[in-house]
């Protein structure tokens, strides 16, 4: 059993592009339904490289500072994660290909018809 140290990271302690993309993560993640959206350092017992996780337990999406410097890694991440929530399964499996293909859908129509456009504005590419 991987054991997972996570050390969130508060917002005042963000510059503004790492903000903006958390922003717009957690308006992606509200759409979805997931409200607890943090920035966070994930230290796992194996020392391998984990940049976003979802807890089942708590409901949350952690992201690592690093991919709140680009907008594209913010939602690559959030994406991601959100697969997990949606479809209760580990990566790889049917379901939650399923799942990820179903948030990645839905993300882009809600893109197209303006829901993030407010937070989108502070945003960087
Ligand atoms: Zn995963």
């Amino acid at each position: 059993m991987l054991n997972i140290y996570i050390d969130v990271i508060p917002d005042n302690e963000l510059n503004d592009v790492q903000m903006n993309n958390l922003k717009l993560a957690r308006a992606i993640c509200g759409s979805m339904g997931v409200y607890n959206v943090y920035a966070a350092r994930i230290y796992p017992d194996d020392h391998r490289n984990i940049v976003g996780l979802y807890s089942v337990n708590k409901q949350a999406i952690y992201i690592s500072p690093i991919q709140l410097m680009k907008a594209r890694d913010t939602v690559d991440t959030v994406i991601h994660e959100l697969a997990h929530h949606v479809s209760k399964s580990h990566d790889n499996t049917d379901k939650y290909k399923e799942s990820l293909k179903i948030v990645a859908d839905e993300t882009i129509m809600r893109c197209e018809t303006g829901m993030y456009d407010r937070v989108l504005t502070y945003v960087n590419w």
